[in-house]
């Protein structure tokens, strides 16, 4: 195992992270015995952080989590969860729902405490309830270590909370095909590498994608590399070839994906790829890129569309269908949003949402093709 220092702080990290949102389950529940079995493995095997969230398995992920740390478990490692912003409503929430994680997870600190999730709004919202008096207060306290944030929004909204408060950590999702999205690769660098701020990626897959189903187009790209390795094993090492990235988060949901990673990261070295390998790379997303139907970035500018049609989860569940497999793959998620009145065949073309659109998509041609496509899904 590689290990990495998180700038600012006294914590050492392994440059691998437990992400506990993807434990092993049984029964529709998270499966304690192979949860614990799994997460005390790693730790033995060098792993130094374990990641969890209020939400993850309904709840359960901070229980199983507290479980596999009791008994001595707890010291060996860095351990971080997150605060639930949408479900706070006034400043009282937060110290109570901080005093819960800390009984489920068996603990009387959490070493860095995550605003999770931060977008635009739930950064105005919870900014504006005291949230940042609320880290302060945590902090004196000593039930938390390192106030942090973890982010799902654009390069803007990006920069302003990151240059609001003086954070040890911000949690981003990358992976090779988001280098140009949300926080951007760019924005890391620019906000946390210049301020020595530690940078934690979420998402390294990609939600798993980049490891379910290679595109043949792609395959042939890794196939003619000199280096034979897999697409995980690709994706993994364009992220640890950036010193920003102290720890890249994997959600492990078995023995055999853990010990897989594990062998991996052995060799996870800031610098490990060569000019030819990023050349690879890049080539590997533009492949991945050229296969995307419509490209929404999920702004939803264009929502709320007065028909109630979730443009944003037509279009990017088009999306994400046609670069990972084919468009048909869409057709049980496209029964769904039927199934909710949110789909392409509510649009009554009343042009307000085009107007909206910074991709100036045509989006009323793009929903009446998609609507013909998927009649009866
Ligand atoms: S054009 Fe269609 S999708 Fe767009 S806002 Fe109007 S009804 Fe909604
Ligand atoms: S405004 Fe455009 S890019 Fe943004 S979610 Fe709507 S369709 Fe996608």
């Amino acid at each position: 195992m590689k290990y990495r220092q998180f700038p600012g702080t006294d914590v050492t990290s392994s440059v691998l992270g437990m992400g506990c949102m993807r434990l092993p389950t049984a029964d529709g529940h998270v499966d304690h015995a192979e949860t614990i079995k799994m997460i005390r493995h790693g730790i033995e095997q060098g792993i130094r952080y374990v990641d969890t969230a209020y939400p993850y398995h309904g709840g359960e992920s901070e229980i199983a989590v507290g479980e596999a740390l009791s008994d001595g478990w707890r010291e060996k490692v860095t351990l971080a969860t997150k605060l639930p912003v949408w479900k706070v409503e006034k400043y009282e929430d937060m110290e109570a729902t901080l005093d819960e994680q800390l009984t489920k997870l068996r603990t009387d600190h959490i070493d860095f405490y995550l605003l999770h999730a931060m977008n635009r709004d739930r950064w105005h919202k919870i900014r504006d309830l005291g949230a940042l008096d609320f880290l302060d207060k945590m902090l004196k306290k000593g039930k938390i270590r390192y106030p942090a944030f973890s982010f799902h929004d654009d390069a803007e909204t990006f920069a302003e909370i990151a240059t609001a408060y003086d954070w040890k950590l911000i949690q981003v999702q990358m992976n090779l095909l988001d280098e140009f999205n949300q926080a951007t690769y760019a924005g890391v660098q620019k906000y946390c590498g210049e301020r020595g701020i530690g940078v934690v990626v979420m998402e390294p897959l990609r939600g798993g994608a980049l490891a379910r189903k290679t595109p043949p187009e792609v395959q042939a790209i890794y196939d003619a590399a000199p280096e034979k390795r897999s697409a995980v094993e690709w994706a993994f090492r364009w992220l640890y070839d950036k010193p920003e990235f102290v720890t890249i988060l994997s959600g492990m949901s078995s023995m055999e994906q853990l010990d897989d990673n594990l062998r991996i990261f052995d060799q996870a070295e800031a610098g490990c790829l060569s000019e030819a390998d990023k050349a690879m790379l890049v080539k590997v997303r533009e492949a991945y890129e050229k296969r995307v139907r419509v490209g929404c970035t999920g702004c939803e500018y264009c929502q709320p569309c007065p028909m109630g049609v979730k443009i944003p989860r037509i279009f990017q569940g088009i999306d994400q269908a046609c670069m990972f497999g084919e468009a048909k793959d869409f057709a049980p998620r496209y029964a769904k949003l039927v199934e909710e009145e949110a789909d392409a065949s509510r649009c009554v073309a009343c042009g307000t949402c085009e107007s909206q659109c910074p991709q100036h998509f045509h989006i009323i041609d793009l929903l009446a093709g998609i609507r013909e496509e998927f009649k009866g899904a």
